[in-house]
């Protein structure tokens, strides 16, 4: 029986011409394959190589626009994980600089060789940062020792082989990732029974994706999302027909409208962010179609939290104005309704103006999920 392929694609990012460093890159990325082989002989590895000279090869890049032409070309190219590769700084998100970063939902990790050696040594840690990043999209931690330690800086960079527990991990996930790929029998499904397919495989691992994202902090780092909300609750609570029209409305059609607000958020901010268009092929990817679910779910249960907190919001508000005025308003004790209604109405302003400004955060911290 065929060993069942597993290929990681190397892509070059920018338009680099220095002969010594493309020499380097191509020795690690064949370095890399042997490595792998060696440690997981009952796979057949393939590294090709492609290239994409879009960016200059200085200056700091977007590691979100690099995450995305690495998506692009794997799809393309089938390619089962994707490593960008490019001489250029990588605009850091949690730290003063970045090595490189890995994203698991999209399969693609970056590697920056700006703050890395010359000569000989620079293939050694080219492939430790490889070694370490493929790890992370293997589903491997950091580590005490070994690939998986935490790189603080280019002198940590050894290769060494993963160690014996982590080859059994690796070998569990490809496995499961690889072999067990729907793409083959999917074409004859329609969408929604392919999605609901991939869930029912494994809900456990799509939640725990979902939990891993922290949803809840959404409206914390959004900083523009949650004022879009917080000045539209702000307007609401003032506003004393807002009052007088929550006050009107049946409790059966606040949960409603809230519903409706929750799906409608969602939906809007997920195809605004071009969430749900990674990658154009036409056949269905089971791994696209979870990375999919994943960010769709991690989004509603964001906007659920921020609808809790304008709520939360809200009630202290109503709390905090005069009772009498309030009662003159709505005509009868409505601050619960209200801030159901206004809570309702804040999310679906915070995607209308989340979507036109937060894109790359978005994305930056729905997909970046290792950064070293
Ligand atoms: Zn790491």
């Amino acid at each position: 029986m065929a060993r069942p392929e597993v290929v990681v694609g190397w892509l070059l990012g920018a338009d680099l011409r220095d002969p010594e460093l493309l020499a380097a890159y191509e020795l690690a990325r064949e370095r890399v394959r042997e490595l792998l082989a060696e440690a997981l002989p009952e796979f057949e590895w393939k590294s090709p190589y492609a290239e994409r000279r879009v960016h200059l090869p200085r200056g700091g890049l977007d590691p979100v626009g690099l995450l995305e032409m690495g998506v692009d070309e794997k799809l393309h190219r089938r390619w089962d994980f994707a490593i960008v590769i490019v001489p250029n700084e990588l605009i850091p998100r949690h730290r003063p600089y970045a090595l490189g970063l890995s994203s698991r939902a999209l399969e693609v990790a970056v590697l920056s060789t700006s703050r890395l050696s010359t000569g000989e040594r620079l293939v050694e840690e080219i492939t430790a940062l490889a070694l370490h990043f493929l790890g992370h999209l293997f589903g491997l931690e950091h580590a005490g020792a070994g690939p998986m330690r935490p790189v603080l800086e280019p002198g940590d960079l050894v290769p060494e082989p993963y160690r014996p527990g982590e080859i059994a991990q690796i070998r569990a996930y490809l496995k499961r990732v690889v072999i067990t790929r729907l793409e083959e029998e999917s074409e004859r499904w329609n969408a929604v029974s392919f999605y609901l397919e991939t869930l029912r495989q494994d809900p456990g691992s799509v939640f725990r994706q979902v939990l891993e994202h922290a949803p809840w902090r959404l409206p914390l780092y959004l900083g523009r999302f949650t004022a879009a909300a917080a000045v539209s609750t702000v307007y609401l609570v003032i506003t004393s027909d807002a009052w007088a029209l929550a006050a009107s409305l049946p409790p059966a059609g606040i949960v409603g409208f809230t519903l409706v607000a929750l799906l409608f958020s969602t939906f809007f901010l997920f195809h605004g962010q071009d969430l749900g268009r990674l990658g154009h092929e036409r056949t269905w990817r089971e791994q696209l179609a979870r990375t999919r679910i994943v960010l769709f779910l991690t989004l509603g249960l964001g906007m659920l939290s921020l609808w809790a907190l304008v709520f939360a919001l809200t009630l202290a508000a109503g709390a905090a104005l005069p009772r009498s005025l309030l009662l003159q308003w709505a005509g009868r004790d409505a601050v619960l309704p209200f801030a159901g209604f206004a809570a309702a109405l804040g999310v679906v302003a915070a995607a209308m103006g989340g979507n036109l400004e937060e894109e790359a955060e978005i994305k930056a911290e729905l997909f970046i999920d290792e950064e070293d």
